[in-house]
């Protein structure tokens, strides 16, 4: 899966860099590409955002920068692109199973009083939330939703870590012990003690 990151912050972005999602990289099973649509800005100065029509507090992204940076990726036109958005829908993991089939995803990271809402209409199919509270901006939650998706994506884990974990069948995981068996006077329950695996 290729997936294609507009941020005005990638230098936020290490977190995707480690663990299991930066051996996924390695591995090629995903490629994660961060773009910075200052670098479209016409501005002198690089600016990206503007005073917002109406009045209200903060500053608003202007659609010029993100459309540049949007129509620049390879094969745009047939990528899914996601806003990053309180007002977005909820993510949730059958989001995150759902959107691990897609080929190619394009998210965009809003950052201020966020973006301009004619770049929402002409480029974006889907406004996604990951919770009722308001970020800073849309880098916090393009690392999750990446990171939840990312390892439903087959052979990103290398175990069958995703068949019955939390959220798979509606249900929560089951509580997890390990070694020792007995930990400042807590038995590991007994039923388990037969079945650890090696
Ligand atoms: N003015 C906006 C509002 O009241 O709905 C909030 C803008 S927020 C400060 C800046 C950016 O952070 C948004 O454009 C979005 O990309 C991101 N963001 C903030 N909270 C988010 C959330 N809960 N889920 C997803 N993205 C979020």
């Amino acid at each position: 899966m290729k997936i294609d990151i507009l941020t005005l912050f990638p230098e936020m972005f290490l977190p995707l860099k480690t663990s299991i999602i930066g051996r996924a990289q390695d591995n090629g099973l995903i490629n994660i590409n961060l773009i910075n649509y200052r670098d479209y800005s016409q501005d002198r100065l690089k600016h990206v955002d503007d005073t917002p029509y109406g009045g209200g507090a903060g500053m608003v992204i202007k659609p010029e920068p993100i459309y540049d940076a949007y129509k620049d990726i390879k094969d745009h036109e047939s990528a899914k692109v996601i806003y990053m958005s309180p007002k977005g829908k909820l993510f949730n993991q059958e989001k995150a199973k759902e959107l691990s089939k897609e080929d190619h995803l394009i998210i965009l990271c809003g950052h201020y009083e966020g973006v301009d809402e004619r770049i929402i209409e002409e480029i974006v199919d889907e406004e996604i939330s990951i919770g009722d509270y308001v970020l800073t901006g849309g880098e916090l939650p393009a690392m999750c939703i990446v990171d939840a998706i990312a390892r439903n994506i087959p052979n990103v884990l290398s175990d069958d870590s995703t068949i019955d974990e939390s959220f798979s069948n509606g249900l929560l995981e089951y509580p997890q012990y390990t070694r020792p068996e007995i930990f400042d006077g807590r038995k590991v329950p007994e039923i388990l003690l037969s079945r650890r695996s090696c």
